[in-house]
Parts: structure tokens; sequence; C-alpha cells
């Protein structure tokens, strides 16, 4: 990602991780993708990044993997989005992560900037990143929502990724 020296051939995982997803760019671009925000200018639009900025994060998450480019017709015209990989999907756990983090120990700067994760399973709130905490089922993607107060008043489903695993382990 050439964002500062490379640390994917470290013999650290948490490194060799976090040279992909240690970018709040990064992670935030992922976060529209997954709330289904795939195209540029509502990625763009959504987070008041600069165009330079978002081109660059972007390029590297398809080039780590973790999102693919999906053609769509925008009235006649064929235009890009970017969607989900399975690899991109997996990291879903660490949004959720980061999330709930931040809503136990980081003051909200109002009320109404809350964000949970939600199974849409059961409908209830969960406080950890990978089960939901009130039935016990595994969260993925395609049973998980997000509550974010600021954004809507309804928990809004994740997207998956474009071509779904086979038999998700
Ligand atoms: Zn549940």
């Amino acid at each position: 990602m050439a964002l500062r020296s490379d640390w994917s051939r470290r013999t650290c995982s948490m490194a060799r991780g976090l040279d992909i997803l240690g970018d709040p760019w990064t992670i935030l671009v992922l976060r529209e993708v997954f709330f289904g925000n795939g195209r540029f200018d509502a990625i763009k639009a959504r987070l008041e990044v600069a165009d330079s900025v978002l081109t660059k994060r972007l390029a590297g998450l398809v080039e780590s993997g973790l999102l693919e480019k999906k053609a769509y017709d925008d009235g006649g015209r064929t235009r890009q989005e970017y969607v989900l990989t399975p690899m991109g999907e997996d990291a879903l756990p660490v949004l959720n992560a980061v999330t709930i983090w931040a809503e136990k120990h980081l003051p909200a700067p109002s009320d109404k900037a809350h964000m949970y994760v939600i199974h849409s399973g059961c409908g209830k709130r969960t406080s950890s990143a990978d089960t939901c905490t009130g039935c016990g089922e595994r969260l993925t993607a395609a049973n998980t929502s997000w509550h974010s107060q600021s954004r809507s008043e309804q928990p809004v489903p994740l997207s998956t990724a474009a071509v779904r695993k086979e038999a998700a382990a």
C-alpha cells in the first residue's frame, strides 16, 4: 500500500494484517462497502475524502484482494463499483471489534452518535465481534446489521461478498 514501510513480510501475522488493515481510511472504505456504498462517488461523499486518497485506498484494497470491481449500468453507461471478496468479507469481525471497543471505551460526541452491531437472526445487539452474545450464533456479513444512529433509524443489513465461499467454515 506504500503508505509507510512495507510490513507484508513481517514474521508476526498481526503486523502482516496491519499492513493492510492498519490504515483508518482503509477501514472506513470497507465500512462503506459493507453498508452497500460501493460506488466511488458515494464513498467519497460519505467519507469527505480527497479523490487521490480514496483512489489510492481502493487500488490498495483491490490489489490486496479484499475488494473487486464490478460493472454496473448507469443509465446506459457502464461504470465500476467496488464489492467485497470473501477475503474482504472475512474482515468483518475486525470492523465489528473496533466499533464495539469504541462504544465501550470512547465517549460519543452526542446521544445520536452511537453505532451498534446487531445480529439480524435474533435482533439483539452483540458485544462480541464474531459471535452474537444474544444467542451464540457465529456472525457473518449475511446475518449482521449495523445500526449507525447518525445514518439511519433502523439497522442496515450488510453487503456480502459478490461470490460467496462454498460451504463457509
Ligand atoms: Zn443472535
